[in-house]
C-alpha cells in the first residue's frame, strides 16, 4: 500500500514504590512477559514497545512528552498493575498528544486459591489500581478505550488490535497532504466543508491545484511507459476486444494508461495520500479518469468524486486501517434502489470510480460513453463485488463541527446480471432495513458519497472517532428512529456544550 507506515505502541506500567524495589524488579519482568507474548502472538498489526515502569510524576511527564515528539510512536497502552496514585499522572496526560488505550488486565489469570498472600496481591491489584487510573482520565476528560480481560484472551486481543488499526489511521492523518484538481462540483452543498477546521482536527491537509498541472504531468508520459502499462492491463484484467493492442479502440486505452501514469507522477512527486477530480473542470484531458482513479485507489490513495476532499481523505484513512485485512475498500455513492417488497436493495456504483480492492474475480477492462463531462468515452473496469457484510462511512460538515456517520449494510449477489450496466457496482440490504437505514441516513445529514469497506468495521471507526473526539452515529441492526432521532438531538446539546467541558 502506498506511503503505509507501520508505527509502533508503548507499553506503559504504573506502579509506586510502596511495595519496595524487588515488587518492582518483578513488575517490569511481567510487563515485559506481557509485552513478548503481545508481540510473538501475531495477532496484532503493530509492534509493541516495553517502557520502564513508571512511579513518580516527573517520569511519567517526561515519557508523556517523549512520545509526543517520538514521531513513530502512535500511541501508549497503559496498564496500573497496582495503585499508582494518580495525581502523579496530571502533569503528563494533561500534555499527551498521542491516543492511548487503558488496558484493565493483571498479570496472574487465575487467583492461586491454596497459595494466595500478600505478595500475590502486591503484584496483582490492578483491580484497584486501574480504577484509581480511570478516574483521572475521567477527571481530565480524556479520551481512550478501556478494554478489559486477560492479556492473553483473544476476546481482549481483538479489541486491542482493532484500536491498534484506528491509531495506524489517525497516526496516517497526521501531516498527510490531499489534492484537489478543481473545486467542488457547482452548487453541491455535502462535499463543502471548512478546510481549516479539517486540518485542525484532523492533522491532514487539502489543497488545491489546477488542471493545467496535472494536463502538463500527464503530457510528460513517455510513449514506452505507456504501451509497458496497457500490456499490464492485459495481463491484469480481461481487456475488451476493440481495446486490446492492434484493435479499433486501442488508442482510448493508452489515453487511459497515460492519464493514469501523469497523475500518478503528479502525486508521488507531492508526495499525496489522495486526491479529487470534478468532471466540471477538464479542460485539456481527453478522458474523465476513470480506471486511472480505480487503479490509484487501489495502490491506497484516497477518492473523492465531484471535489469531495472529505471523501478522499476518509477513504485513505479506512484503506489504511484496514491495510492488513480481508476485504477491500472503495469510494462509493448510492446509487438506485431496487424497492421490491419483496427485498429492498441499494445498487451502490459511481461513474467509473470504484476502487477494484472490492472486486469479485478479474474486472473487466470496458469502454463506454459517458453522458456527463463533455469528453471521449472513458476507459474503465467493470466488476460486481462479493457478498459479505460491509459499512459506508460518510464524514460531513455541520457548521459546529464534523460528524462521521456509519451504516452497517450486508452485499449480495445480485439478483440477476448486469449486462448493461457499464460500471463496476456492489448490492446491498441495509441494516436493520431498507426504510430504517435510508431514513436514518438521511436524518443524520449523511452524504451521497461514502468510504465502503469490507475489511474495516464499526468497532474501528468507533475507536477513530474516540481518538479524534468526533461525533460518531452508527446505524445498525439495534437502530430504532425514534431513539436515533434523539440521539441526534442529544448530540447537537453536547457538541455545542462540548468545548466549555474541555473538549474540543
Ligand atoms: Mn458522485
Amino acid at each position: 500500500m502506498k506511503n503505509l507506515v507501520a508505527p509502533e505502541i508503548w507499553f506503559v506500567t504504573g506502579s509506586q514504590h510502596l511495595y519496595g524495589p524487588a515488587a518492582l524488579k518483578q513488575v517490569a519482568l511481567n510487563s515485559q512477559h506481557i509485552v513478548a507474548a503481545l508481540n510473538e502472538g501475531k495477532t496484532l498489526p503493530l509492534k509493541v514497545v516495553f517502557k520502564p515502569v513508571l512511579t513518580g510524576p516527573d517520569e511519567i511527564r517526561q515519557l508523556c512528552l517523549d512520545a509526543n515528539h517520538t514521531a513513530g510512536c502512535a500511541g501508549l497502552v497503559l496498564w496500573m498493575h497496582t495503585f499508582s496514585p494518580s495525581k502523579m499522572w496530571i502533569g503528563g496526560l494533561s500534555s499527551l498528544r498521542k491516543p492511548f488505550l487503558h488496558l484493565h488486565t493483571q498479570f496472574n489469570r487465575d487467583l492461586p486459591w491454596a497459595d494466595i498472600d500478600m505478595d500475590f496481591m502486591n503484584l496483582n491489584q490492578a483491580a484497584h489500581g486501574d480504577r484509581e487510573a480511570g478516574f483521572i482520565h475521567t477527571r481530565l476528560r480524556l479520551n481512550r478505550k478501556v478494554v478489559v480481560g486477560h492479556w492473553s484472551d483473544g476476546q481482549t486481543l481483538g479489541q486491542l488490535a482493532a484500536w491498534m488499526r484506528a491509531v495506524r489511521g489517525w497516526h496516517d492523518m497526521q501531516g498527510a497532504k490531499f489534492a484537489r484538481f478543481g473545486d467542488n462540483m457547482r452548487q453541491v452543498a455535502v462535499t463543502e466543508g471548512d478546510k481549516v477546521a479539517a486540518e485542525a482536527k484532523f492533522g491532514y491537509s487539502v489543497n488545491g491545484y489546477g488542471i493545467g498541472e496535472l494536463v502538463k504531468s500527464v503530457g510528460e508520459v513517455s510513449d514506452a511507459a505507456v504501451t509497458a502499462l496497457c500490456s499490464e492491463y492485459e495481463s491484469r484484467y480481461t481487456v475488451a476486444k476493440e481495446l486490446r493492442k492492434g484493435a479499433e479502440r486501442h488508442e482510448s486505452l493508452r489515453v487511459g494508461a497515460r492519464i493514469e501514469l501523469g497523475l500518478r507522477a503528479f502525486l508521488e512527486a507531492g508526495d499525496f495520500k489522495g486526491f479529487t477530480t470534478t468532471f466540471e473542470d477538464l479542460v485539456g484531458l481527453q478522458q474523465l479518469p476513470g480506471l486511472a482513479v480505480q487503479r490509484l485507489m487501489a495502490d491506497g490513495y484516497g477518492f473523492g468524486a465531484e471535489g469531495d476532499w472529505k471523501t478522499a481523505a476518509l477513504l485513505r484513512t479506512v484503506k489504511v486501517i484496514g491495510a492488513d485485512l480481508k476485504g477491500g475498500t472503495s469510494f462509493m455513492e448510492d446509487y438506485t434502489y431496487h424497492l421490491n417488497p419483496n427485498g429492498h436493495l441499494v445498487l451502490g456504483a459511481h461513474m467509473l470510480e470504484i476502487c477494484e480492492s472490492i472486486a469479485a474475480g478479474k474486472p473487466s477492462l470496458e469502454i463506454h460513453p459517458l453522458g456527463i463531462g463533455g469528453k471521449e468515452d472513458p476507459v474503465r473496469l467493470v466488476f460486481d463485488t462479493p457478498p459479505g457484510p460491509a459499512i459506508n462511512a460518510s464524514l460531513i460538515d455541520l457548521g459546529n463541527r464534523f460528524r462521521l456517520l456509519v451504516h452497517e449494510v450486508d452485499v449480495v449477489a445480485p439478483p440477476q446480471a448486469l449486462p448493461k450496466l457499464p460500471v463496476a457496482r456492489a448490492v446491498w440490504k441495509n441494516r436493520p432495513d431498507f426504510k430504517t437505514g435510508c431514513a436514518a441516513w438521511i436524518y443524520a445529514g449523511g452524504a451521497h458519497h461514502t468510504a465502503f469497506s469490507q475489511a474495516v468495521t464499526t468497532e474501528h471507526l468507533e475507536d477513530l472517532a474516540e481518538i479524534l473526539n468526533l461525533e460518531l452515529v452508527v446505524i445498525d441492526n439495534d437502530t430504532t428512529l425514534r431513539s436515533f432521532k434523539q440521539d441526534l438531538r442529544n448530540n447537537e446539546l453536547y457538541y455545542h456544550l462540548a468545548p466549555g467541558l474541555g473538549r474540543l
